[in-house]
Parts: C-alpha cells; sequence; structure tokens
C-alpha cells in the first residue's frame, strides 16, 4: 500500500480509537465521537434485529451468556443460580436475580450489570462476584442482577440502549427530568441516539423495575457495573470509595435521568458506578477478586456491614 494511503488509513483508525475513549458513561457528551462509530444513517434506516428467541429461563439465559460473554464458561453461569425475578424487558426477556444471603445479614446491596446492552464486561463482572459472595463471609443480603438490558445485549451487534433505543441510564425521575432530560440530550449530546433519555422518565419496563425495586427492597447500597471507561464513580451521602482493585475513583459529573443521580444525590441511597476498562474483556481474576474485597471493606467501614 502506498504511503498517502496508510497515513489515511492510520488517521482513520486514530479516530475511530478516540470515539472509543470518549468519556465515562454519559460524560461530558461525546456525540460526535458515537455518531463516527455508529454511522447516523445507518442506526436510524436499519432497523435493529429481533432476537431470536426469548429468554424465559435461567438456563436459556446461561445458554445465551456463556456463548456470548466474555470469560464466563457455562458453568460459572449454572453455578450462579439465577432466578427469574418477574420482571421482563421490552421484547419479554425475563430478567434474571441471584440473592444470597448471609446469616447475620442487616445492609442490602443491589449489584446490576448490563444497564447499557453493549458493555458485555459489566454482566460477566457480576456473575464472577455471585461466586465470590458465596464465598466470602460478611453481613449482608446481597442481591445481584447480572443483565438489566438484555434486549440490548442480545443482538448479534450489541447495542447501549434497551429495544426501544432507550439509554436505561438517562431514563430515571430525576427532579425536573421533563425540562433537563431532553434539553441534555439535544444541546448537550446532539441527539446522539446512543444517549436518547425517552419520551417520560421510567418510560422503559427496564428502568421501571430497578425503580420499584429501589422503593420495595430500599437497598442500603446499589452498585452499577458498565464499561469502559477504567473508573470509579459515586453519589450518595457517605464518603466515596477511594479505588476498587485498579480502579481510581474520578466522579465525573451528574447527568438527569442517570441512576446515580437519582439515586445517590436525591434519594440519598448510595450508587457505587463502577467502569471497567474495556467492555469486552473483563478484568484478571485476581483484579476481579481485589475489586470484590475492595468493595466489601468499604461497605464494612463506611455502611457498617461488621
Ligand atoms: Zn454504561
Amino acid at each position: 500500500m502506498n504511503l498517502r494511503f496508510s497515513l489515511a488509513l492510520m488517521g482513520a483508525l486514530l479516530s475511530l480509537a478516540l470515539s472509543a475513549q470518549a468519556a465515562p458513561d454519559g460524560a461530558k457528551t461525546p456525540a460526535a465521537a458515537a455518531a463516527k462509530a455508529v454511522p447516523a444513517t445507518k442506526s436510524k434506516l436499519v432497523p435493529p434485529p429481533k432476537p431470536v428467541a426469548l429468554i424465559q429461563t435461567p438456563q436459556a439465559f446461561c445458554q445465551q451468556a456463556a456463548g456470548r460473554l466474555p470469560n464466563v464458561p457455562m458453568a460459572l453461569c449454572a453455578q450462579a443460580q439465577l432466578q427469574t425475578n418477574g420482571a421482563k424487558s421490552v421484547h419479554g426477556h425475563a430478567l434474571m436475580q441471584r440473592d444470597v444471603i448471609s446469616p447475620n445479614a442487616h445492609l442490602r446491596v443491589l449489584v446490576i450489570g448490563g444497564v447499557h446492552g453493549d458493555e458485555l464486561s459489566s454482566t460477566s463482572l457480576v456473575l464472577h462476584w455471585i461466586r465470590a459472595a458465596t464465598e466470602t463471609p460478611s453481613n449482608i443480603h446481597w442481591r445481584f442482577v447480572p443483565l438489566m438490558n438484555p434486549d440490548g445485549m442480545l443482538l448479534a451487534r450489541p447495542q447501549r440502549t434497551n429495544a426501544r433505543g432507550v439509554d436505561l441510564n438517562r431514563n430515571f425521575p430525576t427532579p425536573n427530568w421533563d425540562k433537563e432530560a431532553p434539553h441534555y440530550w439535544s444541546k448537550r449530546t446532539k441527539n446522539d441516539p446512543r444517549r436518547y433519555p425517552g419520551p417520560k422518565p421510567l418510560s422503559e419496563p427496564e428502568s421501571k423495575w430497578l425503580f420499584d425495586e429501589m422503593e420495595r427492597w430500599k437497598p442500603d447500597l446499589i452498585v452499577s457495573v458498565h464499561a469502559p471507561y477504567g473508573v470509579l464513580d459515586f453519589d450518595g451521602p457517605t464518603s466515596p470509595p477511594q479505588k476498587l482493585g485498579r480502579l481510581y475513583l474520578d466522579q465525573v459529573g451528574i447527568f438527569p435521568g442517570s441512576l446515580g443521580n437519582y439515586g445517590g444525590v436525591h434519594k440519598k441511597m448510595p450508587v457505587v458506578t463502577i467502569e471497567l476498562p474495556s467492555a469486552i474483556r473483563t478484568p484478571q481474576e485476581a483484579e476481579i477478586r481485589q475489586m470484590w474485597l475492595d468493595l466489601l471493606r468499604w461497605t464494612a467501614e463506611r455502611l457498617g456491614a461488621n
């Protein structure tokens, strides 16, 4: 290949790499970058294909998950002993959860993965942490929901939004949502389709389930796992964890309709947001373990788990 072509190719690759680096979960509006990664005309004209088979059972979940999630052997998924929790996605996939209850549990911690369907590693991490929870004594009632957005993740090409194109992490009823969320979307993200907050708060069954669960179960802490920005974020009334494994605290800002804003700022329910460094690879086993131990230690110190 000639030099000019090589330079053009390098430029294209560099801009792709930069667009992938855009900003932590909705921070600093990477609208232009996202538009480069997925051509806008394509996402508008071609409707996403429907998933082949509905997931109604934990066995079906594991058959799908083990094949497509990074670092999730079938045995790990089966050991997670997931159960349906009664909620369903837009397409009708059952949401799965697992409760791990220590004998003297007096704190409730809700761990959520796969809010964004293209962040595959987040679901993997939650499945690994279910095993860790069964092996580590604590005074916590854990509730794990590894995949909040199955419609987005189970596509041939996974997408951030749910089946109706809504960014679930912008669909929570923060104060003045009606004004702020659409305004933020149009002005700050330039109508980025990946960050559409929805027609109204809680318009989507997946976000509605999580909202209801916060009302019903009243977790003392929510841990929401995302990727790929490699940082730790925190919203809430207590002092944040400074690190989990190799992830360090970097509070990225407040967004209309986000879970951290709704839970941590508005409801005073602490929300730890984990941004794994890669959406398609999990951290190494030792790092997964260290993150877990750091989360346990901080929970014990700050929320009085022990
Ligand atoms: Zn995310």
